[in-house]
């Protein structure tokens, strides 16, 4: 396919689409009035892409990345993931694909505060059920690469912002999950602690993890191959950086 034609396409694997979200719909109601969230969403991501999300406060970003990392249920419109209508599953058969496909990181962290860094990186591994000894294994081999070696034994509170951070993203990423869900995971962080945060989830990225992103910060947004812009639950603008396309067919990252 020449670039070209690469940049025409809205989708240049088209048969391969990783994420396939369809007419979703999300509405809240407050007292009277009535908040479309996520106002008839259609979206394609494929394997190994990396998407930055942004737009106004309000807009549907949080929606939107809670949908797609199966915490919140659209009223309407499918979700497939891998080709699969994940918005028909049991709530335990979400929670088995959010286990096995989905990494979520958040801009306050939500790491169990009494847990240590090692136990708050080991947990998604205790609720798959993985032996204790390749736990161990795994989360020391997480500590080294995420520079946490020397913070195994500390709980949240005895850590800075960037390395709650660096452990929250090493716990989104130690069931070698197919894609991760960052939504403002720079928002409580200075501006050189920040950049630390993006460069380790784009070095996870090129490691074949698709990467969706919510900042409300352009510059980090338009770091983004793909940037997608929302304003009042719907997707406004949605851009691929000329003379560059996704990775295909990568899927899993260190595998
Ligand atoms: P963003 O992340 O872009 O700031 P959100 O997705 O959090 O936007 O919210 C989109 C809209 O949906 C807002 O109007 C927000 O007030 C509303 N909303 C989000 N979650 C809820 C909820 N749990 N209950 C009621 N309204 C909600
Ligand atoms: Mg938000």
């Amino acid at each position: 396919m020449s670039a070209a034609a690469a940049v025409r396409a809205p989708d240049p694997t088209p048969g391969a689409a990783q994420i396939a979200l369809q007419g979703i719909e999300r509405v809240f109601h407050l007292g009277d009035s009535v908040v479309h969230a996520l106002d008839r969403v259609d979206l394609r991501v494929a394997p190994g892409e990396y998407v930055s999300v942004m737009g106004p406060s309000g807009s549907g970003k949080s929606t939107l990345l809670n949908v797609l990392g199966l915490l919140d249920r659209p009223d309407a419109g499918h979700y497939l993931l891998e080709g699969r209508d994940v918005t028909t599953l049991s709530p335990d058969e979400q929670a088995q694909v959010r286990s096995q496909r989905i990494g979520f990181v958040f801009q306050s962290f939500h790491l169990v505060p009494r847990l240590t860094a090692a136990e708050n990186i080991a947990l998604p591994m205790v609720l798959a059920g993985i032996p204790a000894r390749e736990r161990e294994a795994r989360v020391q081999q997480a500590l080294d690469g995420f520079g946490l070696a020397d913070r195994a034994g500390h709980r949240p509170d005895q850590l800075s912002g960037g390395q709650r951070q660096r452990v929250a993203i090493a716990r989104a990423t130690i069931m070698r999950p197919a894609m991760l869900l960052a939504d403002e995971p720079t928002g409580n962080l200075d501006r050189a602690t920040g950049d630390e945060v993006i460069r380790l989830l784009e070095e996870l990225n090129a490691a074949g993890v698709t990467l969706l992103m919510v900042t409300h910060d352009a510059a980090l947004g338009a770091r983004a191959r793909r940037r997608i812009q929302m304003e009042d639950g719907a997707i406004r603008l949605d851009e691929t950086q000329p003379g560059t396309s996704p990775r295909a067919g990568v899927a899993d990252a260190r595998t």
